[in-house]
């Protein structure tokens, strides 16, 4: 890119994540309408849950969009690269990742910490949103992960 034009915007992995209207990212899963189990990655399969109700035939699973805020779980600092099919930086650029507890579904999502905050800026119980960030790009197209920032 030598014009200054913007670089397209697309997710790096299709249907886990989406822009909310109004702004802000959801991760999407899935949901029992039966007995409320939410699931992420989705599964459309049938609920796991064995004292489920439904008809366990996957007629009772939903799109169903996470909520964006939780508290921090368990987090580390990635030193080192991770292997194949990850596409990291060239030099590599060591990143935080967090795994946070989802507010409303008391699910642990793993995900990277924006680019910026170390470590060193992160706590166990500190509260976590949900946002959008660049994992790599080419000439003309930033491809987009989930990303956890400090609310
Ligand atoms: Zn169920």
């Amino acid at each position: 890119m030598t014009n200054g034009a913007k670089k397209r915007r697309t997710p790096a992995i299709d249907g886990w994540f989406a822009p909310e209207p109004g702004g802000g990212v959801r991760l999407l899963g899935t949901r029992c309408a039966a007995c409320g189990t939410p699931y992420f990655p989705r599964n459309d399969l049938a609920c796991r849950n064995p004292r489920c109700d439904g008809p366990r035939d996957g007629s009772e699973l939903a799109e169903h969009r996470l909520s964006d805020r939780g508290r921090i779980w368990s987090y580390a600092d990635a030193r080192y690269k991770p292997p194949p099919p990850f596409v990291a930086d060239e030099p590599f650029r060591p990143f935080a990742v967090a795994a946070v507890e989802l507010a409303a579904e008391r699910m642990i999502v793993l995900g990277r910490v924006v680019p910026g905050v170390t470590v060193d800026d992160l706590a166990v119980g500190m509260e976590m949103a949900l946002t959008e960030g660049v994992l790599y790009e080419d000439d003309d197209t930033e491809y987009t992960v989930w990303m956890w920032q400090p609310a």
